[in-house]
């Protein structure tokens, strides 16, 4: 039978060229979670994906009811679940003052990690009962958030300090909007929640990948100059970015190679090892990279773990 993969944000940049290049492949069936329909369903069609290979469901990761929706919704449909993508993001890199959505957390930890973490949770138990020969979960990191690279160490640098910020609900009320319990800055905020991101992974893996049998693995699929990830920037920095990153860092890549990338962490035989972190080099060849000292940080994924359950529900 064919694989059932959910990716969320699959509207538009690296989800979208993923659910494309699996799409392509006729062995998926691509289950679109995205916060608008109707976006969705025109970036399908714009990619040329085949009407029967996708199917769009709706998800805001900004809302805790939306995720549980969602997962009620997906089990109703009785498609099996094979690999989940947690792909979605938000950045608000010139932000001065936080956002709140419904739920209170600050906008971008909320949507990429939070929202994220009650999703996994809740799609772990379907992911389990699935019997397609390798079920993964994945979930999109960033350098950004990897201080241990040229990137990581470009100002503000991603922190999770004692994790005030978080315990405290992140409501910008009684605790600080950041994780750290400091200033607001948006563009940190972005790279502290894709260190949650790979925490995240790393935990999910230590108490689950024996007992399950599923794959964690989180990766950095290069720069994606081009993307809506960047859409919140000042308009010369969206104009000068793309040909920085190709001409000057080469870091550069294009939403279709970054698709194949991750299509390849979704079902490449080859990379089924659980706990990875996968980067590629100049000739888009796999390895597993690296992570940074704080986003490889045990005692503080289990901390981050055990919070965060608190904040959506869990415990
Ligand atoms: P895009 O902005 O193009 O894609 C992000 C997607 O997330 C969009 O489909 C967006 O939906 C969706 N999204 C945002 N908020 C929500 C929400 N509340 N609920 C559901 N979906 C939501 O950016 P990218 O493709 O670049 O980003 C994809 C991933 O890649 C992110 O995790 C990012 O951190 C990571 N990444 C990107 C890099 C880059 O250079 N671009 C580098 C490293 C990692 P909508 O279409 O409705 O806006």
């Amino acid at each position: 039978r064919k694989g059932t993969v959910v990716i969320t944000g699959a509207s538009s940049g690296l989800g979208l060229a993923t659910a494309k290049a699996l799409a392509d492949t006729g062995k998926w069936h691509i289950v679109m979670a995205c916060r608008d329909f109707l976006k969705a369903e025109r970036a399908a069609k714009s990619v040329g994906m085949a009407k029967d290979s996708y199917t769009v469901m709706h998800l805001d990761l900004a809302s805790l009811d939306s995720v549980r929706q969602f997962v009620e919704s997906f089990r109703r449909s009785d498609m099996p679940l094979d690999v989940l993508v947690c792909n979605a993001a938000v950045y608000f890199p010139t932000a001065r003052e936080p956002t709140f959505p419904a739920d209170g957390f600050e906008l971008s930890v909320g949507t990429n990690h939070l929202g994220h973490f009650l999703l996994a949770r809740l799609l772990l138990d379907d992911l389990n009962k699935s019997d397609y020969p390798s079920k993964r979960l994945v979930i999109v990191g960033s350098i950004t958030g990897n201080t241990n690279t040229l990137a990581g160490n470009v100002p503000p640098k991603a922190n999770l300090g004692d994790l005030r910020g978080l315990a405290g609900g992140l409501t910008g009320l009684n605790s600080s909007a950041m994780i750290d319990g400091e200033h607001f800055d948006g563009a940190k905020a972005y790279k502290d929640s894709k260190v949650c991101n790979m925490l995240m992974m790393q935990e999910f893996h230590r108490r689950y990948h024996e007992e399950t049998g599923i794959s964690f693995t989180s990766l950095y699929p290069s720069c994606i100059a081009t993307t809506g990830l960047f859409r919140e920037h000042i308009p010369l920095f969206r104009l000068l970015f793309p040909p920085f990153q190709k001409f000057v860092t080469k870091g550069f890549v294009s939403e279709a190679e970054s698709g194949k990338r991750l299509a390849q962490v979704v079902s490449d035989p080859s990379l089924t090892k659980s706990g990875v972190y996968w980067s590629w080099n100049k000739d888009s060849a796999s390895f597993e990279n690296q992570l940074s000292e704080e986003a490889s940080d045990a005692e503080k994924a289990r901390k981050v773990w055990e919070i965060s359950e608190k904040l959506v529900g869990l415990a």
